[in-house]
């Protein structure tokens, strides 16, 4: 594919420099690095928010984009960890060792907030036309105003999802609602839907965080538009209720991560991956297409080892080939003892157990895939639907229950593996939420030959199709992104400069 720079020196125009400033989790930061690819593979500016050790995360990143000729700059800020009685260098939600730092963590991030203002004054040459902030960091709100441009919110989720949680929030709908297992009925969604308080985001049991929530729902309401990692053809339907309800302009630019064309720069997306990747892909290349499933619970969820017994147990009875990868954080040596004590070597010729970062999108990409167990996050959600492939849904926690009731209940590409509750986050949840067996029964059912299956392949391949038209040349995402930066574009020329609310002119290179 190749692209004509916008406002790339040849009209005369000023050049649009997009701010982006991820929250510091990889299932946050990962869509956004994807997002700067393609914000400057079409012809803009951008200068990526980060700190130091999440800048050593994301050398294959910035490696990539060099090579590539991209105008990505990454900008490294001090993180105050010890400032806010954090352990050195804990600069990401992955590496915090309890939930009772997290309003620390929160509160080191809202400290960025001065010296970011700073780095943006000092952007003489090109000031930033716009902010895309995840919806997290309120703080952004008060710098876009300052500096006059627009602020833009990503929050990582889809549509669907998107309108549930601002519904919710907005209209008070668990409120008064005593039993957080009772199902209520959410109006003014767009199709009939019912939800627990439980299974909804933002059920947090984690001091200070209900603040803060408040501060960035609340900040939203001022924000000058959303951009969302999905595509319009999706769930056409929840956008454009999204839009309407929450009077904004939604900018769906998705699936972001298509900027990846080769094996290569989707590896090294993330994190460094924990094993070797050309091994990996040699293991796929020597399984039959659509015969294996891909067993990821994204970047955070700690498996506990009860459960991850189970679940590998559940594999082995299936007799499918798979992909595992497991994270279980500070228990791993008990889940290692568990793997070495035969699991491993009774699954040998058909399973691979991953510890640590797995080359996730490297291997949905491959045709061995035939079926994904997933968390439902929705960068893993839309990496399976780009796949091509039936999902198994496992939520955890937060918007995974939303994004689990769009596979199964709206595209009908996913079926429920049967969580029994919530798994929050950072919780030491000692139940056994699924059983062997309905790990089992639920990986046959998806990867044997009946008709309901088949139909279900037939439509995840279809989603995958419209997938790759919106983000190809001429498709909705594909233009949604030129129209999102010509927009920014025409606001910073017709400003003739960006003017700060002090009243500074702020000149920038034509
Ligand atoms: N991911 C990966 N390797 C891993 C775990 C996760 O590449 O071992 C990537 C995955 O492809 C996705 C992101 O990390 O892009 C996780 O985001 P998601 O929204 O699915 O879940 P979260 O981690 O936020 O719960």
């Amino acid at each position: 594919m190749t692209f004509t720079g916008i406002g790339d020196g040849q009209t005369g125009s000023a050049r649009a420099h997009f701010v982006l400033v991820p929250m510091l989790a990889q299932g946050h930061t990962i869509p956004m690095t994807d997002m700067a690819r393609l914000l400057a593979e079409h012809g803009a500016q951008v200068s990526f928010i980060t700190t130091p050790v999440n800048a050593s995360r994301l050398a294959g990143f910035a490696a990539d984009v060099e090579a590539a000729g991209l105008a990505v700059r990454l900008v490294e800020l001090h993180f105050p960890s010890a400032e806010f009685g954090l352990p050195d260098g804990c600069e990401n939600l992955d590496m915090i060792q309890s939930t009772d730092l997290l309003s620390n963590f929160m509160d080191a991030i809202a400290a960025l907030q001065e010296p970011l203002k700073a780095y943006l004054r000092e952007q003489q040459r090109l000031p930033p036309s716009c902010i895309i902030s995840d919806l997290i960091h309120w703080w952004t709100g008060d710098i876009a105003r300052e500096l006059g441009i627009p602020r833009l919110t990503f929050s990582g989720f889809c549509g669907f999802s998107s309108l549930i949680r601002y519904i919710t929030y907005h209209n008070n709908v668990f409120q008064n609602v005593k039993d957080e297992n009772e199902l209520i009925t959410i109006t003014g969604f767009p199709t009939p839907l019912e939800l627990t308080k439980a299974k909804c985001p933002g059920n947090f049991c984690i001091p200070g965080m209900e603040q803060i929530r408040k501060k960035f729902l609340e900040e939203e309401l001022k924000s000058d538009g959303e951009v969302i990692n999905s595509f319009q053809e999706l769930e056409t339907l929840y956008i454009e209720s999204f839009e309407q309800t929450t009077k904004k302009k939604v900018w769906a630019v998705g699936p972001m991560f298509l900027c990846h064309r080769d094996n290569n720069t989707m590896a090294a997306r993330g994190n460094k991956a924990s094993m070797d990747e050309a091994q990996c892909l040699q293991w796929l290349d020597s399984m039959k297409p659509g015969s294996m499933v891909f067993v990821s619970f994204g970047s955070l969820a700690c498996t506990t080892p009860q459960q991850l017994v189970e679940l590998g147990l559940g594999l082995e009875t299936s007799r499918k080939p798979f992909i595992w990868v497991i994270k279980a954080g500070a228990k791993l040596p008990e889940v290692e003892e568990w793997l070495a004590d035969e699991f491993e070597e009774r699954v040998k010729n058909r399973g691979m157990v991953i510890r640590g970062w797995a080359p996730q999108l490297m291997i949905l990409q491959h045709q061995a895939v035939g079926g994904f167990v997933t968390h439902c996050g929705w960068n893993s959600t839309i990496e399976g639907i780009c796949a091509g492939v039936p999902m198994i849904t496992w939520p955890h926690f937060g918007e995974q229950f939303l994004n689990e009731k769009l596979l199964v209940d709206v595209l009908k590409i996913g079926m429920e593996v049967g969580v029994k509750g919530v798994t929050q986050w950072g919780s030491e949840n000692q139940e056994v939420m699924v059983t062997r067996d309905e790990v089992q029964k639920a990986v046959n059912t998806l990867m044997d030959e009946g008709a309901a299956a088949e139909e279900m392949r037939e439509r995840a391949k279809d989603c995958a199709i419209k997938a790759r038209r919106a983000f190809d040349v001429g498709g909705s995402s594909y233009d949604n992104i030129r129209l999102l930066i010509q927009e920014m574009e025409i606001k910073t020329n017709a400003c003739g400069s960006v003017v700060d609310t002090d009243g500074n002119k702020l000149s920038f290179l034509v």
